[in-house]
């Protein structure tokens, strides 16, 4: 039965989409079997994977909204990889959703379809904490937090371990920490050797040895409609994420 790890920040911009994409594709590189569903209505890791959005004929928004079954969407990239696309359409769903029955678990009853035939299924999260976040973690086995090295990083933190607990009490009883994994890091500066002890301090044991370091290649990427590992797969960038994949499997 494959694992379902939610990537999720409410904030935006500290690298959810870029982590989804590639662990993703680290994990394949590493010769398993992954689903990324894109639960953001931006569709960055949809377009990440070179697919137009604008072609799709279906996307999550309608096995969310209208029941169509996960295996309707699920399209094959040329990257070993599986993607239930996003389309911007996906954002009504937000608003939809509040007076549907089974509200927060429409993707959990989708997903739980296909769970058998992936040993990772990975998905990208919007950035808030509305509906499809909530769905995106009671869909969820665990969730992996990108944290960016930035001056509140720690106060973000702690309000999004607040919020999974809450979602644990009311939601999904069996989510857990898979890990909080640091962002765009950058040696040279203070801030970030600074939040990083910050942060160990706090939750050592659930935050990465890896870290991410702010890598050009792995903003160029998305551009060329590939994963990291197509692009430069001999980057830092790269490096990162085969280790942090590496790390994600160790953890079992
Ligand atoms: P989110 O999904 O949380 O909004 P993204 O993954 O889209 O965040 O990242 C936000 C921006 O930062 C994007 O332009 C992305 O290319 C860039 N970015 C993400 N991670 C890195 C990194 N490690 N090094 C350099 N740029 C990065
Ligand atoms: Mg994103």
């Amino acid at each position: 039965m494959g694992k379902v790890i939610a990537v999720a920040n409410q904030k935006g911009g500290v690298g959810k989409t870029t982590t989804s994409v590639s662990l993703s594709a680290a994990l394949a590189e590493k010769g398993k079997k992954v689903l990324l569903v894109d639960c953001d209505p931006q569709g960055n890791a949809t377009s990440g994977f070179g697919i137009n959005k604008q072609e799709l004929e279906l996307s999550i928004y309608d096995i969310i909204i209208d029941e169509w079954e996960i295996s309707d969407i699920i399209l094959p990239t040329e990257y070993k990889i599986d993607i239930a696309p996003s389309q911007i359409g996906l954002a009504g769903a937000e608003i939809e959703l509040a007076s549907l029955e089974d509200r927060e678990y429409r993707l959990q009853k989708a997903i739980s379809k296909v769970k058998d035939n992936y040993d990772y299924i990975i998905i990208d999260c919007p950035p808030s904490l509305g509906f499809l976040t909530l769905n995106s973690l009671a869909a969820a086995d665990s969730v992996l937090i990108p944290l960016q090295c930035e001056f509140y990083a720690l106060e973000g933190l702690s309000q999004l371990l607040n919020t999974i607990e809450m979602i644990k009490s009311k939601i999904n009883v069996n989510l857990y920490i898979e890990g909080v994994v640091l962002t765009m890091y950058d040696s040279r500066t203070n801030l970030s050797q600074q939040v990083e002890a910050e942060v160990r301090n706090h939750i050592g044991d659930r935050v990465y040895n890896t870290t991410i370091p702010r890598n050009v290649r792995l903003s160029e990427a998305p551009s060329y409609g590939c994963p990291i590992f197509a692009y430069d797969p001999s980057s830092k960038g790269a490096q990162a994420y085969m280790d942090l994949a590496q790390e994600v499997i160790n953890n079992g």
